[in-house]
């Protein structure tokens, strides 16, 4: 818990970015920092075994989801795999289509790479209104794969993005 509020410090905020009335909690500043970055990893670590300790694989969502997904894969002994936006995935691919704001977006994943029944700890950067982590549950199963668990570093708490998801979510750090 001491860890966490110290990691917390960590983290800037910037008003009005990407748009006015926005209040854009950005990461960067703490992977500046190579002891947060560490103490962040082995929290990320600690979360995952003790709540998701059957996951098979770790899926991180474009583009930060990749970032940490990768570290918690290499750490966890596991297979990582990428969510990404349309265009960017070669070889056979399921998509799936969500709700934006304003219009919509796609999500795509290999094939290959979901198998029948794989346990997934899904990972992203940060959870607001919960469309993009919901899409990526949605896209694992129904790719065959099964959502063991949702792993954010940031939870904006006030839009209660984890009401729209079914599956676990952790969040280690809240705003
Ligand atoms: P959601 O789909 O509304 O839950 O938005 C989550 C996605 O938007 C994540 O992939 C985040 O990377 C991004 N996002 C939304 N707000 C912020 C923020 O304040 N800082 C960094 N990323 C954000």
């Amino acid at each position: 818990e001491k860890k966490l509020q110290e990691l917390k410090e960590y983290i800037s905020s910037y008003p009005d970015f990407p748009k006015p009335g926005i209040l854009f909690r950005d990461m960067f500043s703490l992977l500046r920092n190579p002891n947060a970055f560490k103490d962040l990893r082995d929290v990320m670590v600690e979360i995952s075994k003790r709540n998701i300790p059957d996951a098979q694989a770790v899926v991180g969502l474009e583009s930060r989801g990749f970032l940490f997904g990768s570290v918690l894969a290499i750490e966890l002994g596991l297979p990582f795999v990428p969510i990404r936006k349309p265009g960017k995935l070669p070889g056979e691919l399921n998509k799936v289509t969500y709700q934006l704001e304003y219009g919509t977006d796609t999500f795509e994943i290999q094939k290959d790479a979901v198998t029948p029944g794989l346990k997934v700890l899904l990972v992203d950067d940060l959870l607001a209104t919960g469309g993009s982590l919901k899409a990526g549950c949605q896209l694992i199963e129904e790719s065959g794969g099964v959502v063991a668990g949702c792993l954010v570093i940031m939870e904006l708490v006030d839009l209660r993005g984890r009401d729209k998801i079914s599956q676990p979510v952790f969040s280690l750090l809240e705003f």
